[in-house]
């Protein structure tokens, strides 16, 4: 069965921009997730490649940022550059709608300069990988004490490459009051013990389908 995007409590210049988007009917793990995660629960997803993870996470988050306050209000995590890029690419179009909004992806191999100076008005969300974070975290240059939700994407991934001390540490700079939402292509045991760590009564959800 599908879900149209109108069963969900989003603005009508969302629902709009979902249909010119093209995006007629929610991917099963939207019609799974996108409830609980409007609702502000933690979610852990466990879903395929290509399942549409991206703005199943990306419409929940965006519904939070105050654009008025120019602080940075979401993180993002992901494994590599490429699929930071491609979750930066993804959020703008979900967010063509809300003016004004800045998006600012952060990552490993890039020259610090531009970064820095970008951080100078800080974006409303920042999607980076877990080092460069880090390492802006150290600098000051990029403050957590007003984001509200936090997405590890690709979380499997990011524990195969080392990246567990690096999320704890970047975790450790968030408010506790936070929304935490987890997704994974594959569900190995290191992922149940992350989300222990650092979710709140999270809602699990499986579409069954394994990569
Ligand atoms: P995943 O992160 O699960 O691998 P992505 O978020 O990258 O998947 O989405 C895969 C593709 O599906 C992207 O090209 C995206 O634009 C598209 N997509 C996502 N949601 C929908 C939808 N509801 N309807 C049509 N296409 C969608
Ligand atoms: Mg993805």
């Amino acid at each position: 069965m599908t879900q149209s995007f109108a069963s969900l409590t989003l603005p009508a210049a969302q629902l709009d921009n979902l249909t010119e988007l093209g995006y007629a009917s929610m991917t099963p793990v939207q019609a799974e997730a996108l409830p609980v995660i409007l609702q502000g629960r933690d979610v852990r997803v466990q879903a395929k490649t290509g399942s549409g993870k991206t703005a199943a996470f990306g419409i929940g988050l965006l519904q939070q940022i105050d654009v008025s306050h120019f602080t940075t209000q979401s993180l993002v995590l992901c494994p590599t550059r490429e699929l930071a890029d491609q979750v930066s690419k993804e959020l703008r179009r979900l967010a063509r709608f809300t003016a004004n909004i800045k998006i600012l992806t952060l990552c490993g191999g890039q020259p610090m300069g531009p970064q820095l100076a970008s951080l100078a008005h800080a974006p409303h969300i920042v999607v980076g990988t877990p080092g460069r974070i880090q390492e802006h975290l150290r600098k000051n240059s990029l403050r957590l004490q007003h984001t509200k939700v936090l997405v590890l994407d690709e979380a499997d991934r990011m524990l195969d490459m080392g990246f567990a001390d690096a999320i704890d540490d970047v975790v450790s700079h968030l408010p506790t009051a936070r929304q935490t939402l987890l997704f994974s292509a594959t569900y190995p045991q290191n992922i149940e013990q992350i989300s222990a760590r650092i979710q709140r009564d999270p809602v699990a959800i499986s579409t069954g389908d394994v990569s």
